[in-house]
């Protein structure tokens, strides 16, 4: 599936940064264009892959290149007043070669969380192609201010986009590792998952997959709207002489053995059980997608078609779609996308907090213009300077 990624804020211009990384790394090629949006131009300096000309420095009139803070309606603003320079940085982009956009952004900031959902009506308004959110939750530990940012944004950003897919970094936070070195692993998990996702169908080393995924299953599975998460498991294969795949080319008979089946059907439920990006009951969910990725002769059928029927049976949902995508690796990957998920207890604790912090906010500026006034209050003694 050929994509244009629009990484908005810190968050998302790493996450398109680590995306172009998978793309390259992987020799797929599901990304068409790659674009930085930010207030902050010190944040687009520091992004490694994404070319300069592709890097646009919104809000300059207001803040100078000096970013938002965590002021999300600052950001929402200035994104607002300059999309027409984000949107020129796409002009060079023709929608024949792009399937869908992919707006990234972490949700508790300020230019992520306000602009991305502004951009992603925008592009919906000017093109017929789908416009997927990626939207990163903060930690619990980051404070009201991000939760209370996260949840305004979610609740918005969902709304404009054709499909939110979530990735809390609460549920995937290590512990004894730097914030720094943490994000950057972190983006490393989200870019292998959607990478193993979109580049199914675009791997171009001359493979030819049995069951092919295409652009349209993807677009399929997420045109049910409302939230996904996507689930990941992997397998090394061991590698004999002469290599994994002409062990297998010389047997035909070895080809969707049992072994292969099994593990192409145990790594679907792994998948799935594992850590989702977003974790969350799986039965709610509407629609589903496999993707099995690895060696052609290890993409075993029989295992995607045991895997989807346990999947069925997990999610209650027939809407499951599954193929195979073959890569010359040294690993068999399963990627699992549930779309469409409805009972997600973090979206609801975030919500709440979000609401308590609200009205916490509000009940403090309404006392602190008291506290003012009272402190200023001089019983007209005293007269202005002008
Ligand atoms: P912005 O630049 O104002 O949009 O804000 P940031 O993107 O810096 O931060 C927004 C939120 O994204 C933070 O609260 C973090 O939860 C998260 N975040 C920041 N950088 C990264 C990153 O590289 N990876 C991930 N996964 N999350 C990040």
């Amino acid at each position: 599936m050929k994509l244009a990624l629009i990484g908005i804020g810190q968050a998302g211009g790493k996450v398109v940064d680590a995306l172009l990384r998978y793309d390259r790394s992987a020799r797929s090629s599901f990304v068409t264009a790659a674009l930085a949006v930010n207030t902050a131009r010190a944040d687009l300096a520091g992004l490694e892959l994404i070319p300069p000309d592709k890097r646009v420095l919104v809000g300059q009139a207001r803040v100078k290149g000096h970013g938002v803070g965590a002021d999300n309606e600052l950001g929402a603003e200035v994104m607002a007043e300059d999309v027409d320079e984000v949107l020129a940085a796409l002009d060079d982009v023709s929608s024949t070669e792009v399937d869908a956009f992919l707006v990234v952004a972490g949700l508790g900031g300020g230019t992520g969380s306000g602009g991305a959902p502004v951009l992603a009506h925008e592009l919906k308004r000017l093109y017929t192609e789908p416009v997927y959110g990626i939207g990163i939750l903060p930690g619990r530990d980051e404070g009201g201010i991000y939760t209370l940012n996260a949840a305004r944004s979610f609740q918005t950003f969902v709304r404009e986009v054709d499909n939110l897919i979530v990735f809390d970094n609460d549920a995937w936070r290590h512990t004894g590792e730097s914030v720094k070195q943490g994000y950057a692993s972190l983006n490393e998990e989200l870019a292998r998952r959607l990478g193993v996702l979109f580049s199914a169908g675009e791997v171009t080393d001359g493979q030819v997959a049995e069951s092919v995924v295409d652009s349209s299953e993807i677009i399929n599975t997420l045109a049910s709207g409302g939230v996904s998460t996507v689930g990941y498991a992997s397998a090394r294969l061991e590698r004999r002489g002469g290599g994994f795949l002409s062990r297998f080319r010389s047997s035909s008979s070895d080809v969707d053995d049992g072994g292969a089946m099994n593990r192409v059907s145990s790594l679907i439920r792994r998948a799935t059980l594992g850590r989702l990006t977003l974790p969350c009951d799986v039965s709610g969910t509407e629609r589903a997608l496999v993707v099995v990725s690895g060696p052609p002769e290890t993409l075993s059928r029989r295992g995607i078609e045991r895997g989807r029927t346990w999947l069925e049976e997990e999610t209650g949902t027939m809407e499951i779609r599954g193929g195979d995508a073959p890569v010359d690796s040294d690993f068999v990957a399963v990627v699992v996308l549930l779309s469409g998920v409805t009972s997600v207890p973090r979206i609801k604790e975030l919500q709440a907090v979000a609401i308590e912090a609200q009205r916490e906010g509000q009940e403090r500026d309404a006392t602190s213009a008291d506290n003012l006034a009272s402190l200023l209050d001089t019983d007209d003694e005293l007269d202005a300077l002008f």
